[in-house]
This record gives structure tokens, C-alpha cells and sequence, in this order.
């Protein structure tokens, strides 16, 4: 590969990677405006003559498709794409979800419980979730239940909704942290809303992208560059990538690419989890003789600091937040799976809570305390606490319990 083309091929890189923080856990049911019923069979018709791994590609036209059929009416056929479609994409958990009303509509009422059952255990988009519980008729779940272990427990944590979080994911949260560690958890009745993003995904990628530029060819000879500061503005930058790639032969579909992608950035971005911590702190005090010894803001919106490009977590003295934005399928483009987030989001919420309650981070290779530094190594601890801060724990469980007793 010669230099043009390999920074080309790194520009492009950095466009497939964006994909990552631009996530939509929702398929879109409508139909796109720029192509009519017929075209979507015609493309559909195709797709069904396809091997599997192209089929793929495209699987969700035709769901797109079976959601047409559906809601005109035409059961059979609906049910032919639904069943086809996955054949193909078995966690397509929004078409297991329509294909189970179909099925239960046409008298097949055990597959389409089985259906409801997978969708409600694996949807990690509350509304799905909320919806296969609806159609399976089952009772409203629980929020996690009160662990009988923990009842009397004097020590208390309250976990903070900040932002739009899914509910049902912080109640089983809630649940799972009582089992886990037996200190007592509440959810706050109060949410935090944590205001617009301190930072644009679009002016980090941007920047990211010059600066490597740079690297690769230290005299781009780009107009804009001569200084060697480089652009300011974020117009200003998008031009000299704009131009960076013309002069270094990109084809125009290559710009057509970059523009769509840069597009889809715009709006979205990043909090300061230093901001995000004295919200909390302004708003929550831990009140006088009461067992509160913290509050644990919980958050699904993707959070930064000073030092750190992103954060799972960041705990001060009495507060500390959490985020599961990097825990989701959604960003990490794999099947959605609720039981992995919950657990992922645990490890880091047990963390959170053994550092308010002042239990040091830990070096033991497996104890849900030692450090982590992204996803993979997340999920290789486990959820327990090695013997050494498992005995720092139970020391202050017991500890406040005879000074409550006292
Ligand atoms: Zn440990």
C-alpha cells in the first residue's frame, strides 16, 4: 500500500469505527421514503434467491417487508418473511417479538410464549421488553424483590437514575447488588437530568482524524496547514479533511461516505462524569444518623474526564456515577443479551459502591475490584469479591450493624 492510499484507508477506518457511537437500538419500521412497497419486494425477492452470508447484508428488508405484510393484514405472508428472516438473524429480537404475535394469533400459542420468553429475557431496549412482558400476560416484574438477608441491614446505598436509564435494567440491578454484596440499595425517586453533552463525538473524530493525518504525512501540503497548527473550527476541519482526501485521490463516493458519517455526529456526544458527580453531590447530602453511606448515579449516556477518553465509572467520597453506555450491544454491535449488561453493569456498580464505602481498589487477579480497562477484560472478572476485600466488607457490614443495634 503505498502513503495516499494508506491514509485513505486509515480515514476510512476511523468513518467504520463511528458507526460505534452512533447507535439505534431500534430497528426503523417505516418504510424508507425512497422506495416503494414493490421495490422493497423486488429487493426482498432477490434477497431470499441469496447464500446465507449475503442475505445477511441485507436481513432487514425483509423484516422491513414482514412488518408491511403484518400490519396490512396478510398473516401468511408476514409469517413466511418472519420465519425466513430468522432463519438468517435469530436476535433480530424485534422480529421473534412480531412473529410471536402472528403465531399466537394463528393458534400456535406455545411457540409464541417460547418467543415472548427470549425477548423478555434477552431485550436490552426497555420497550421491547416492556412489550413481549405485556403480550406474555405475565405480571409486572418485581423491583428485584427485597432480599431477606439484607432487611435489616443499617447500611444503605441509593442509586440515582441520571438521564433516560432503563428502569427495568436499574431494578434488577438493584436486586442482583443486595444478593451480591448485602448492603441495602434503594432507587431514588429523584432523577438527575444531565443536561446537553459536554462534548461532540463529531469534534473528538475530527480531531483524531488531523492529528494522525499529521503523523502519517508530517507535510500534508494542504492549504490550511501551512502554519502546522491546523484548523480551528469544526467547519474549518471537515475542509481540510474535505481537501486532505480530494488532493490524496479519494473517490467522490469516498466523500459522499465521510459527509454521511460526520452527519451522524453531529447531535451526539459525551458528559464530563466530573460535571455529572457534583450534580450529584449538589443535589443528594447524606443525611444525620441515617444509614445512606452513598449515592450511585446510574447513567446510559456515554461519559468522559480529564484524564480518560471514556469512562465506566468515577467515584468521589459519598457519590460516584456509573455508565453502562459501553456495556450495550448496541455499541459494541453484537446480539442484544439484558443478562450480560446486568452483569457487566454490576461488576462496575459493586466497584462503585466497595470505593464509597472505602474499600480500596484491588490487585487480585478475578476480584470484581481490580481495574479494568475496557469491555473484554470486564467481562473476564468475575462478580465476587476475592477473600481479602470480601473480609473489608464484611468487617463494615458487621460493624454497622452493632452500632445500629447498640
Ligand atoms: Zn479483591
Amino acid at each position: 500500500m503505498n502513503k495516499n492510499s494508506l491514509v485513505i484507508f486509515f480515514v476510512f477506518s476511523l468513518i467504520a469505527n463511528i458507526g460505534n457511537v452512533s447507535m439505534d437500538a431500534c430497528r426503523a419500521e417505516e418504510i424508507s421514503p425512497d422506495i416503494s412497497k414493490e421495490a422493497l419486494q423486488e429487493k426482498v425477492d432477490n434477497i431470499l434467491r441469496q447464500e446465507v452470508s449475503v442475505a445477511r447484508r441485507s436481513i432487514k428488508d425483509v423484516f422491513r417487508l414482514a412488518d408491511i405484510y403484518a400490519r396490512e393484514g396478510k398473516d401468511q405472508k408476514a409469517m413466511d418473511l418472519y420465519k425466513w428472516g430468522l432463519g438468517i438473524d435469530s436476535w433480530d429480537l424485534w422480529g421473534q417479538l412480531k412473529y410471536a404475535e402472528l403465531l399466537r394469533k394463528n393458534g400456535d400459542s406455545v411457540q409464541a410464549s417460547q418467543k415472548f420468553n427470549q425477548v423478555l429475557a434477552y431485550a436490552e431496549d426497555e420497550k421491547l421488553a416492556d412489550q413481549a412482558e405485556t403480550l406474555l400476560g405475565a405480571s409486572p416484574s418485581q423491583d428485584g424483590g427485597k432480599d431477606p438477608a439484607v432487611s435489616n441491614q443499617s447500611m444503605e446505598i441509593v442509586l440515582v437514575p441520571i438521564g433516560d436509564i432503563n428502569k427495568r435494567l436499574l431494578a434488577e440491578l438493584r436486586g442482583e447488588l443486595e444478593r451480591k454484596t448485602g448492603i441495602r440499595y434503594s432507587i431514588s425517586g429523584q432523577s438527575v437530568d444531565p443536561g446537553n453533552v459536554d462534548r461532540f463525538y463529531v469534534d473528538q473524530i475530527l480531531g483524531e482524524m488531523i492529528r494522525q493525518m499529521k503523523l502519517q504525512l508530517p507535510k500534508s501540503g494542504v492549504e490550511g496547514d501551512r502554519k502546522g497548527s491546523g484548523p480551528r473550527t469544526r467547519a474549518g476541519k471537515i475542509k481540510f479533511i474535505q481537501r486532505f482526501m480530494i488532493k490524496h485521490g479519494a473517490h467522490p463516493e469516498d466523500l459522499f461516505k465521510f459527509n454521511g458519517a460526520i452527519e451522524l455526529l453531529q447531535a451526539k456526544g459525551q458528559y464530563d462524569a466530573s460535571k455529572l458527580l457534583s450534580l450529584l453531590e449538589a443535589r443528594f447530602k447524606i443525611p444525620q444518623n441515617s444509614p445512606v453511606m452513598g449515592y450511585l448515579g446510574v447513567t446510559s449516556e456515554d461519559i468522559f474526564n480529564r484524564r480518560n477518553n471514556f469512562l465506566f465509572s468515577l467515584s468521589g467520597d459519598n457519590h460516584a456515577v456509573v455508565s453502562y453506555f459501553r456495556m450495550t450491544s448496541a455499541f459494541n454491535k453484537t446480539p442484544a443479551n439484558r443478562p450480560r449488561l446486568l452483569e457487566r453493569t454490576l461488576k462496575q456498580a459493586i466497584c462503585s459502591s466497595c470505593f464509597l464505602l472505602g474499600i480500596p481498589r484491588c490487585t487480585s487477579v478475578g476480584c470484581v475490584m481490580a481495574y479494568t480497562s475496557g469491555t473484554v477484560e470486564l467481562d473476564e472478572k468475575t462478580t465476587e469479591l476475592c477473600d481479602t476485600c470480601k473480609l473489608q466488607l464484611r468487617a463494615l457490614l458487621n460493624y454497622s450493624k452493632s452500632e445500629a443495634n447498640a
